[in-house]
């Protein structure tokens, strides 16, 4: 920001010139013109003392402290919302494990904070120590390998992800559904690791690793393992992760299918899916029919939902309204989503046989 532009500084210079602006004679303009440095002189030592040295921008004066901010309760003192902790940023993996590994201290893993901050916030978490993992070197690697895999380490950002010209091109799913998740804020700070960890039944990316069929690599005091998708997610919240183990990234095979949609239904933009499906198409050939076919589904149970009915109904045809219509009814009678504040299991289960129906085409449209 140009500090001529705005805040104190502006407020100096206009008082000023103000003050000289009227003066005829030059004795006049002198009187003034030293009333005028008088007059904004302790304006002038404000500017200087509050300079931030980063940039050029001057910071306003705090406002005072309100209310509501200060959510707690407690008489320590303690003016934030979450309950203390101890905040930790090693630099070697091995740190990591073994603050997860003190039994003294209940240690947790913070990456982009957007899940985890506001459970903090409203205290459903109090963990002793946070451990930021950001600053490791080695788990910002996103990289394709030789054999064309995507390695995504533990501290890639979501939108890091979503804008690589290399992910774009090879897993488009991947990208678009990172491209539904909240808003470019949240993309910003968030991890693609943190959200599979944390692993909101709502969430885009699980759905998405399921149909991609990801393996995640997780490190920990028995030492280093791989775990397909199908094993990962285990319940609401819940992962194959162990508190004492670290998800150092996830990796995922080529996307081989050039039929690709991610289609959700949320009543805001922005918001999680109150439904979603994630649609992966293979044609045989240029003329031919679906060779392979994946369905997974998010908001439709308390793990990311894989439909071999809807799957069995695409392969063999040229997904003709005979075969999205089956594929459709298959989402209608089986899944079994739940009864929630947001929607109710039936209002689910419409919005998924629509959403699929409207996925089958535009995965048809784009292996065509
Ligand atoms: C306003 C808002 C809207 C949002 N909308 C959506 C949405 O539409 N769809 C969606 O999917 N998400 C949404 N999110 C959540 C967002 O995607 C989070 O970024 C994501 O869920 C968690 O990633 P994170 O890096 O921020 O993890 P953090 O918040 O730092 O951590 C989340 C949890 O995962 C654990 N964890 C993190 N990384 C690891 C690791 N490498 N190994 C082991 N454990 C780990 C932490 O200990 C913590 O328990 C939204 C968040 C906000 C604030």
């Amino acid at each position: 920001m140009d500090p001529g532009l705005d805040g104190p500084r502006t407020h100096v210079s206009v008082r000023f010139v103000r003050a000289v602006r009227p003066c005829g004679s030059s004795v006049r303009f002198v009187r003034a013109f030293a009333r005028a440095v008088r007059t904004c002189a302790p304006l002038v030592r404000f500017v200087r003392t509050n300079r931030d040295p980063r940039d050029h921008a001057v910071p306003l004066p705090a406002p005072p402290a309100s209310p509501r901010r200060t959510a707690t309760t407690e008489s320590d003192g303690n003016q934030l919302k979450p309950a203390p902790f101890d905040y930790i940023a090693p630099r070697r993996v091995a740190d990591v494990l073994a603050l997860l590994a003190d039994e003294e201290r209940e240690a947790k893993i913070v990456a982009g904070g957007q899940s985890l901050i506001p459970m903090l916030s409203m205290r459903l978490a109090r963990p002793e120590v946070l451990v930021d993992i950001t600053r490791v070197p080695g788990l910002d690697r996103l990289a394709v390998d030789a054999a064309g895999a995507l390695h995504i380490g533990a501290a890639v950002r979501q939108s890091t992800v979503a804008d690589d010209p290399a992910v774009r091109d090879g897993w488009p799913l991947l990208a678009a559904a990172i491209g539904h998740i909240g808003h470019p804020q949240i993309r910003h700070r968030g991890t693609v690791c943190g959200s599979l960890a944390h692993h909101d039944p709502a969430a885009e990316l699980p759905t998405a690793a399921l149909a991609l069929d990801a393996r995640f690599v997780v490190d920990g005091p028995r030492g280093p393992r791989t775990v397909a998708a199908e094993d990962f997610f285990v319940a609401t919240f819940q992962t194959a992760v162990e508190p004492d183990e670290l998800l150092t990234e996830v990796v995922l095979g080529p996307q081989t299918a050039r039929g690709w949609a991610f289609e959700e239904l949320t009543r805001r933009h922005g918001d999680f899916a109150t439904v979603g499906v994630a649609v992966l198409l293979e044609r045989a050939d240029a003329s031919g029919t679906v060779r392979d076919a994946r369905v997974v589904f998010c908001g439709a149970g308390p793990v990311p939902v894989r439909l071999p009915a809807a799957e069995q109904a695409l392969i063999g045809t040229d997904v003709d309204a005979r075969a999205v219509a089956a594929a459709a009814v298959a989402a209608r009678d089986q899944l079994a989503p739940a009864d929630d504040i947001h929607a109710t299991a039936r209002y689910r289960r419409e919005g998924a046989a629509h959403l699929l129906a409207r996925a089958c085409t535009t995965a048809w449209e784009r292996c065509s």
